[in-house]
């Protein structure tokens, strides 16, 4: 009931201000599947995008499909009034030293930036996949179709873009192709890098890898439920923050857990046909994406990805063994899911832009009281916040209370012994920041 009340807040408050209310349903509807079909169809067609493939051939191998992906991201710019600034962004690999390196080459990520009116350096970010792998990922002149890994999230992407090109948003949206994801990462670690290096105040990147399968190897077929990636606390924490965790807790309370949580929560409202699942790790068991990258130099950053894979769809020549059909060509992907995935993307990427940035320092206090107390510095833009709590087993944040324009606040009745807390920014609009969780303590 509690939960009930907190979704009806929500939508209330995003419903009585000057967006309009349709903004979030006309961007799930915007999405075409033909369109996404129509991005995976051509990215196909480039034959392989291997990472290190021909790059200057116009018809085949990764060059042709990047300078396509930049085209792409152009064209929507020159129908926004050019909205988008477009660039590559290159780091260089060698042979020496990398084991999945065939020869050296450039890495080239393709980046689109829709710049926002009210903070220019906030970003949220999608990413998709540009390169495609065989078999032996060594082999880059073998036909590497890669529709599903990734061309499905490189295709939700672009459309992302493009639906979302027709608004404004107070924060940046960055759309982004990425290089080189299946010899090393190399694509997410050259722009987490080039965000760093040019001070990003990054909100998260919604790194989209495989949006497309339906049919699982197990036979499940499923078209509503899909995976949220997220490791359980940044791998740059100190050693006296994982000290202090011990007595205060934060376990499974970590930044790209929060971005996790919004996402969740945010399907749940505005996509109820869907069923999204939390999954309480970084990546698949010993398996990783390009969202790491992200994580490991301290940003927010979580994996979007279809619940059933196909293992004899994904890095596989192109053959029939045994009665079995291998290989990940298009037959495979279903449109209709990945659109669907793509709106949950847009709706989010749209959501976190719109909001006002989370406040950065919450302090709470009230051990041996029967209360607990708030503490945290205010939020310009911000028209009131909401304060999160739920039992320490739960999931999501269940219980919420709206406060408005106050930096602090006690809950009378709660002890803090029984449950996890947190804090969120609401902006005039309704939208609200991720949650964060306590990182001061008060007397
Ligand atoms: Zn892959």
């Amino acid at each position: 009931m509690k939960k009930l009340l907190c979704f009806t807040l929500l939508l209330y408050l995003n419903f009585t201000h000057s967006q309009n209310p349709n903004d979030i349903y006309n961007i799930i509807e915007a999405v075409s599947a033909e369109r996404i079909q129509n991005n995976i169809q051509t990215l196909v067609n480039f034959g392989t995008r291997n990472t290190f493939s021909d790059t200057i051939s116009e018809t085949r191998g990764i060059g042709a499909a990047r300078r396509w992906i930049k085209k792409k991201f152009e064209t929507i710019s020159n129908k926004c009034d050019e909205c988008l600034e477009v660039f590559y962004q290159k780091d260089f690999v060698t042979k020496e030293g990398n084991k999945r390196v065939p020869h050296d080459a450039w890495i080239v990520n393709v980046v689109a930036i829709q710049r926002g009116t009210k903070y220019p350096n906030r970003y949220v970010i999608m990413s998709g996949d540009i390169d495609s792998r065989a078999s032996n990922t060594m082999n880059f002149t073998i036909d590497a179709p890669g529709a599903n890994d990734n061309a499905s999230g490189m295709a939700g992407t672009i459309e992302a873009a493009r639906v979302l090109s027709k608004y404004k948003f107070e924060s940046s949206i960055v759309y982004v192709g990425l290089s080189g994801e299946e010899q090393g990462l190399f694509g997410g670690a050259g722009l987490a890098k080039y965000a760093k290096d040019n001070n990003w105040d990054i909100i998260g990147i919604l790194n989209n890898d495989m949006i497309g399968n339906i049919k699982g190897v197990d036979g499940v077929i499923d078209n509503r439920s899909f995976r949220i990636f997220s490791e359980p606390v940044p791998p740059t924490e100190t050693e006296r923050q994982r000290k202090l965790r011990r007595f205060y807790g934060g376990e499974v309370d970590g930044i790209s857990r929060q971005l996790a949580r919004y996402v969740h929560k945010n399907t749940k409202i505005y996509m109820p046909e869907m069923n999204p699942m939390m999954v309480y790790r970084l990546d698949r068991f010993g398996r990783g994406g390009h969202h790491r990258p992200f994580n490991d130099l301290g940003y927010p950053g979580i994996r979007i990805m279809e619940t059933h894979e196909n293992y004899t769809q994904q890095h596989q020549d192109i053959r029939e063994e045994n009665g079995i059909k291998y290989g990940d060509v298009i037959e495979h992907v279903n449109f209709g899911y990945a659109k669907k995935l793509t709106s949950v993307n847009a709706i989010n990427l749209a959501s976190l832009a719109w909001a006002p940035p989370a406040p950065k320092e919450v302090a709470i206090g009230g051990v041996v009281e029967p209360s607990v107390k708030f503490k945290w510095n205010k939020v310009e833009g911000a028209k009131g916040y909401k304060i999160y709590w739920r039992d320490t087993t739960s999931p999501t944040w269940d219980y919420c209370r709206y406060v408005v324009d106050v930096s602090e606040f006690t809950l009378d009745g709660i002890v803090i012994d029984n449950y996890f807390f947190g804090i969120a920014a609401i902006g005039d609009n309704g939208f609200e920041s991720p949650v964060v969780f306590p990182n001061k303590l008060m007397r």
